[in-house]
């Protein structure tokens, strides 16, 4: 069986008092790290944000969006293409515009439904006959293609962090750069990865302090790598997630670490 993680994660139900001085001392920390190499003594460690499971229009949505505009902040969005409906695309985009290079719409998969029977989820999986997984990923390409233009970026990310090599050959010959997934996922040559390392709403620790102190580390270790990637999935969301995101962007603009967009600045 997967582990069900809980659906608000424990560190969001008691944000600490003296979270702004841990969060500065993780970054700074993560800044220190990533100066140790001598080649990289003089540059600037790269921040990423990407939202997952994009297409619903919800209260929650549009605030997570409405930060990162408040804030100047890039942020990747995966699109669900088989949740995507002109009307719903039309309201994000009247939050996050196409007109604005903040936003690096993407493809998040096709219908974001796990075929495996057992163990971790998976949309496209090698369990799956691969002339299936095909004609879904290009449906979904075609369906992000009609709503959104020029606008969409040649990013797949595929459900849950994970996909077959097979489905990584056919989002790379249907035009994909690069696909974006967990650090930890396997290594592979296909097209180039362009992975998140932390995760702030899928948390599985189960009390709020482990949950800090591990967010935290993962915050450090990204920033240390020079590549920071940050996943968020706004549905699990609450006033204290929303409150820390944005005094994570506001923090960050006091130190030496560039926010970009994913695609082409994460290559
Ligand atoms: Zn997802």
């Amino acid at each position: 069986m997967a582990k069900q993680r809980p659906y608000i994660s424990a560190l969001w139900h008691a944000v600490p008092s003296n979270i702004h001085a841990r969060l500065e001392q993780s970054i700074q920390r993560g800044i220190e790290d990533f100066h140790t190499s001598p080649q990289q003594a003089s540059a600037v460690p790269k921040i990423f944000f990407r939202a997952d499971d994009i297409a619903i229009p919800s209260s929650q949505c549009t605030a997570m969006l409405k930060i990162f505009a408040e804030h100047n902040t890039p942020l990747a969005l995966a699109a669900v293409p088989a949740w995507s409906t002109p009307s719903r695309i039309e309201k994000l985009l009247s939050v996050a515009p196409n007109s604005n290079d903040l936003w690096c719409w993407h493809q998040h998969g096709w219908s974001h439904i796990s075929h495996t029977l057992q163990g971790k989820k998976c949309e496209f999986g090698s369990n799956r006959p691969t002339e299936e997984c095909v004609e879904e990923l290009q449906q979904g390409t075609a369906t992000l293609t009609s709503l959104l233009g020029d606008t969409l970026q040649p990013v797949f990310t595929p459900p849950w962090n994970r996909m077959g090599e097979d489905s990584i050959t056919a989002v790379k010959e249907l035009g994909f750069k690069a696909i974006s997934r967990s650090e930890s996922a396997p290594k592979q040559n296909i097209l180039p990865d362009i992975p998140v390392n932390v995760d702030l709403h899928t948390r599985s620790e189960l009390t709020a302090e482990s949950g800090w102190n591990a967010l935290l580390e993962e915050l450090r270790a990204g920033i240390a790598s020079g590549r920071c990637g940050v996943m968020l999935h706004h549905e699990r969301m609450n006033p204290a997630a929303e409150l820390f995101l944005q005094r994570l962007l506001i923090i960050l603009q006091s130190y030496p670490v560039q926010p970009v967009p994913l695609y082409p600045y994460m290559l």
